[in-house]
């Protein structure tokens, strides 16, 4: 083999650092993954230690770049992408960090975000940002760590801390402590950026008391973000790529067109829709979010999650041991050709958008004499469908633009059942990409497009290849039908 060009994605997720080598064609040709440890210090709280973040990352990354280049190639190029939201602090002199990562998932300012609203302060947050005020976002987060750190808030104050989400503590940490930046797509998940004016916002940091010098410089998802330190790699490499893993993957899944939309089905559900140069205001609590941020123009997106997705699959595997394994989910729907009425409701942990309902917990209805396994295990797949559709039509209600297809991705789009019911429910064709590592795909583009691999994103979506498209093939009156259903069962379990 030629010593063709390679990009490395670093793909920093929730539960496990894990590193893609691809080549232009976007084809995989290394990877490595490590797990580590999830920290429970208190109900609510979740933590993540730096240190093995950092170590993870390093070794994964470095694992799938000496693999990838003894075949041949040559990595000229890096990538990053991660878990959003989750916040860290360190001392820039020494590089120790404060404390632990709080992770996105850490509940423990929901009593701050609380009091915020009490003041209505939510309007001014959502205005700005884009987002909710709501303990997932790191501004609270950040803002917790000052406050019970009183010694820590002079050093802020004076520039001898630095603030960082994941990407922008792995960026400092790759190059040697040179370079503290971030991208836009990241700063719009941390409820002190302004997504209008592409700037941190001095009045929501004053709401908060965060001093600003902690806070990295805001780039481009592609651009000059600083070479690795020579002994990380054993020789420079430029990282050129950084966005946040659901707009990453909205990346990797080629949606740079108004109105195209990608759905990640992994444990949870993320759907993103793109908006183009507008950021559109959701009357239906969805979030309004930086897509993509090139050449200094960004593309907006509304973004819904559902909590439970692949999580209620699990379900039935691990607590009720109504199948062996996920993918048995796939031969016990279609072994019968309806659930007779049963609904299931997976609000596990509450509910996303469009409906934000903490306290909403999960449901069962339809029962009778005849329902199942089957029919149990029917309904939780269908429950994924019917969310995906509540969000959509809320997409569809904000924007105004009516959603031609959607690409979806994530472990769950592996079931062709699902897909296709998927497909029925929506009356849209569902279409599944050959490379469904999507997330780390998409940093590799980014990365490629910043070293002209890529001439612009045209060519980018010119390399997006589908695997199977699921096309609609439910009568409509059966969808309302089902539809009608699902929201009745909806009505049970909110508050
Ligand atoms: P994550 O990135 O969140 O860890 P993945 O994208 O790896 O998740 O997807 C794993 C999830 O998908 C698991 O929750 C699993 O239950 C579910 N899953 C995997 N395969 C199938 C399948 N064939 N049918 C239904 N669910 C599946």
């Amino acid at each position: 083999m030629t010593d063709q060009p390679l990009i490395l994605a670093i793909d920093q997720g929730t539960t496990s650092s894990r590193a893609i080598v691809f080549d232009q064609s976007g084809t995989i040709i290394a990877t490595s993954q490590q797990e580590f440890r999830q920290i429970f210090p208190a109900d609510g709280w979740v933590e993540h230690h730096p240190l093995e973040i950092w170590e993870t990352t390093l070794t994964t990354a470095r694992e799938a770049l000496q693999t990838a280049e003894q075949k041949g190639g040559k990595v000229s190029a890096i990538g990053i992408t991660n878990q959003r939201e989750t916040t860290l602090l360190w001392d820039r002199q020494t590089g120790q960090t404060i404390g632990n990562a709080i992770v996105w998932q850490d509940r423990r300012t929901s009593d701050q975000c609380q009091k915020l609203k009490e003041k209505s302060l939510e309007k001014i947050f959502t205005e700005r940002t884009g987002l909710l005020l709501d303990p997932y976002f790191s501004g609270t987060k950040l803002a917790w760590i000052l406050d019970k750190n009183p010694d820590f808030r002079q050093p802020a104050e004076q520039g001898k801390l630095a603030f960082g989400t994941v990407d922008s503590f792995l960026l400092w940490r790759l190059t040697g402590g040179q370079v503290h930046a971030t991208d836009a797509t990241n700063a719009s998940r941390t409820l002190i950026f302004n997504i209008h004016t592409q700037k941190w916002d001095d009045e929501l940091l004053e709401i908060l008391n965060i001093p600003k010098p902690l806070l990295p410089e805001v780039k481009d998802c592609a651009a000059d973000f600083g070479m690795t330190a020579p002994e990380i790699f054993g020789r420079p490499i430029p990282i050129c790529g950084i966005a946040g893993d659901q707009q990453a993957a909205s990346i990797g899944q080629a949606c740079f067109q108004p109105g195209m939309v990608k759905s990640t089905y992994g444990t949870g559900c993320f759907v993103m829709m793109n908006t183009g140069d507008k950021a559109v205001r959701s009357a239906n609590r969805l979030l309004t979010t930086v897509a993509y941020r090139l050449k200094g123009e960004t593309s907006y997106a509304l973004e819904g999650s559902i909590f439970s997705a692949g999580s209620a699959v699990q379900w039935l595997r691990d607590a009720l041991g109504l199948i062996e394994t996920a993918a048995q989910s796939e031969e016990l729907a279609a072994g019968i050709s309806s659930t007779g009425g049963v609904y299931m409701v997976p609000a596990f942990t509450g509910l996303g958008a469009p409906h934000w309902d903490p306290q909403a917990r999960g449901a069962l209805l339809g029962l009778t004499r005849d329902s199942g396994r089957a029919e149990i295990v029917r309904a939780t797949l269908e429950s994924i469908s019917y969310q995906t559709a509540d969000l959509l039509h809320g997409m569809e209600s904000d924007s105004g633009i009516s959603i031609e297809r959607l690409r979806v991705d994530g472990g769950m789009a592996a079931n062709n059942w699902l897909m296709d019911f998927l497909a029925g429910i929506l009356d849209l064709p569902v279409d599944r990409p050959i490379v469904t590592e999507t997330t780390a795909l998409g940093v590799a583009y980014l990365a490629g497009l910043q070293t002209g691999l890529y001439k612009n994103l045209e060519d980018i979506a010119q390399s997006w290849q589908l695997h199977r498209s699921f096309k609609p093939q439910l009568a409509d009156d059966r969808r309302k039908q089902l539809l009608e259903g699902w929201q009745q069962a909806l009505k049970r379990v909110l508050a």
